[in-house]
């Protein structure tokens, strides 16, 4: 077999068209002319994945402790005693209530909500 068999056979799962390739082979031209080989491709990419994934989990643990924090300060909902957030209402169009309230209460839960006149930074003064 030779190397173009080869290769068309190592190119067949992907279904590149043709276009994919010739992009594919000016890449390699061009990590070759900066003497950089495919392996070296290889760890960047790693790499990247890497510190995607570490980015990923900071974020998810900022998420969750900021969801602790606001648990304990949050009003419970009273049917399922569930957190609930907290909402600026009547600020917009967006958002009108048609009454004079300013906060509206939420659960994410079962979808109990309460309206305020209080602001949200009354609430938490
Ligand atoms: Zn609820």
């Amino acid at each position: 077999m030779d190397i173009n068999k080869n290769i068309e056979k190592a190119l067949e799962p992907f279904g590149f068209p043709f276009g994919t390739l010739q992009d594919l082979g000016t890449f390699l031209r061009h990590l070759e002319k900066n003497q950089l080989s495919v392996s070296d491709f290889l760890g960047y990419i790693d790499q990247q994945k890497q510190e995607a994934a570490g980015r990923e989990k900071r974020v998810a643990t900022l998420r969750e402790q900021r969801q602790k924090e606001w648990a304990e300060i949050a009003r419970k909902c009273p049917e399922c005693s569930a957190p609930m957030n907290l909402f600026q209402v009547n600020t917009g169009p967006r958002d009108q209530t048609g009454d004079d309230s300013n906060s509206q209460w939420a659960c994410p839960v079962c979808l109990h909500d309460e309206y305020s006149t209080k602001t949200v930074r009354e609430l938490f003064s």
